[in-house]
């Protein structure tokens, strides 16, 4: 049975890749009837931001990207936060160690530092603890078997780090990039236990990757380079039958396609690039999401999918029922992916014109409120009918409607004075005094006589519904003007012509 995960850290916001990451994920997992787990890996302490947990459910809810498993809803191989693991990695940290794939390191922080001073050149800034060094520090390489023995029987404070090979060529195969090819010498010897008793990400990840029986890693790009570290211990650790396939996403870039997008590009270029808004407890530091700035789940989930994946043909819309069938790993592109603003900004735009009214009225509920109006939900979802084809976020509605919900406040004078006279404010007055008549307050029956009253009193049309218009909206600007004078209904309208020819 495929199971894939989606393991992040919890130190902060959700960046726009990490939840494609999570989509993929879960596309994949419901193609193949799978199941999609959510793990925390959470060993790193001193990353660990309070609130990025309930972020993540946060978001995963929000985008309905359900996981199967997780910390919250548990499942068969819970728990699912790594730092309730503790007791469970050190045995095969100390495995490792006997079959000679990893060793005890004592070294305190400062003979650390002063190793890094010694051997750092201009070319290596920051030398790592690696097959060359190794000899050079106190570990099970330097030290005696009996040194070794005393040293833990006293809880000397150590770690334990694995035993990378010095020149070998590792090779792997990529769900995305194929054959992977990468030298175990660029690699340090990374600690996989440390003094405090927590794996690191390198064991944790490989050892709950192996008892919760996942299938298929698919994570970021950024990750390939520990993809060594990662297969030697599947292999040390005796389980390379059961190494998931991994596929390794690509990067989501900057607009001009310069490096990867960070939230600072966001900021700077001024759109979001985490999912929600998130302010660091730390910093107090806030940044803006795509949820708050009315980006609907659907749409931004399209969106996403798209930055990297295609179904081969032009199709650009895909429902998440649509991606799920149609969603294919080996289609993920390998080069990174370039993110338009201008282009998720689009993909609203999309589903926002093709959402029902009534949903779009009940999304436009909080602005209202927010501006203080009140008004029955059939009249909104009408104004939201008349007006979406304009917007790109549900807070456009108000800009491209706020006539709807009070009269203006002031006219677009200079459009229409030049050519107002006497006759016009005439046929205003009258007009509005006859619209009882009209058999239906509709748009088509409204334009019927206003056309009709306008050929009786000689005055084009074109030269009448500008000012119509003004006197409804206060500008110009607006869907189609007697589908606003319909969905104001006949008081409403009688009172803005009456206020206008004033
Ligand atoms: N904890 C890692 C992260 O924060 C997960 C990487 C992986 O999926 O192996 O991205």
């Amino acid at each position: 049975k495929v199971r894939v995960r989606f393991a992040p850290s919890p130190t902060g916001g959700l960046h726009l890749g990490g939840v494609r990451t999570v989509l993929f994920n879960y596309l994949f997992a419901k193609q193949h009837k799978g199941d999609f787990i959510l793990r925390i890996e959470d060993t790193d302490q001193t990353r660990y931001v309070p609130g990025a947990e309930e972020y993540i459910n946060e978001c995963l809810r929000w985008c309905g990207l359900t996981p199967d498993e997780s910390p919250a809803v548990g499942g068969p191989y819970a728990p699912y936060r790594q730092s309730e693991r503790k007791p469970l990695y050190r045995q095969y940290a100390e495995q490792l160690v006997k079959s000679g794939h990893a060793y005890y390191a004592f070294d305190t922080p400062e003979e650390l530092e002063s190793m890094r001073e010694r051997m750092k050149t201009p070319e290596n800034p920051q030398p790592q603890y690696n097959h060359k060094i190794r000899e050079k520090m106190r570990n099970s390489f330097t030290l005696s078997e009996a040194e070794v023995q005393e040293l833990l029987a006293k809880n000397t404070p150590h770690v334990i780090r694995i035993k990378m090979p010095a020149d070998q060529e590792l090779s792997f195969t990529d769900l995305i990039r194929g054959e992977v090819t990468i030298n175990t010498g660029q690699v340090d010897d990374k600690v996989l236990l440390k003094a405090d008793g927590m794996p690191t990400y390198h064991l944790a990840v490989v050892v709950d990757d192996y008892l919760m029986k996942i299938t298929h890693a698919f994570r970021g790009e950024e990750w390939l380079p520990s993809a060594p570290v990662h297969i030697l211990l599947w292999k040390y650790l005796g389980w390379e039958a059961d190494m998931p396939q991994w596929a390794h996403l690509p990067l989501i870039l900057k607009p001009d396609g310069n490096g990867k997008l960070s939230k600072r590009d966001g900021d700077r270029l001024g759109f979001p690039v985490y999912a929600m808004n998130w302010t660091d407890p730390r910093s107090n530091e806030f940044t803006k999401g795509f949820r708050e700035l009315g980006f609907l789940p659907e749409a931004f989930i399209n969106m996403l999918a798209m930055l990297g994946w295609n179904d081969g043909t032009e199709q650009e819309i895909f429902s998440l029922e649509e991606l799920v069938n149609k969603f294919s790993i080996d289609r993920v592109h390998k080069a990174g992916a370039k993110f338009d603003y201008e282009k998720a900004k689009w993909f609203n735009h999309q589903y926002l014109h093709h959402k029902d009214n009534e949903s779009l009225a009940r999304l436009f509920e909080p602005v209202l409120e927010e501006k203080g109006v009140k008004a029955n939900p059939e009249y909104v979802a009408t104004v939201a009918g008349l007006v979406k084809e304009r917007c790109y976020f549900v807070n456009d509605i108000w800009d491209h409607g706020f006539f709807f919900f009070e009269a203006p406040a002031a006219y677009d004078e200079a459009a229409v004075k030049p050519k107002w006279n006497a006759d016009k404010a005439a046929f205003f007055a009258e007009w509005s005094a006859k619209l009882d008549d009209v058999s239906a307050f509709t748009a088509p029956e409204l334009e019927a006589s206003f056309k009709a009253f306008a050929a009786e009193k000689n005055i084009k049309m074109g030269e009448l519904q500008l000012p119509f218009r003004i006197m409804l909206t206060g500008g110009k600007f607006g869907p189609p003007v007697f589908d606003i004078a319909a969905t104001l209904g006949l008081a409403e309208t009688r009172t803005r012509i009456a206020k206008g020819v004033a």
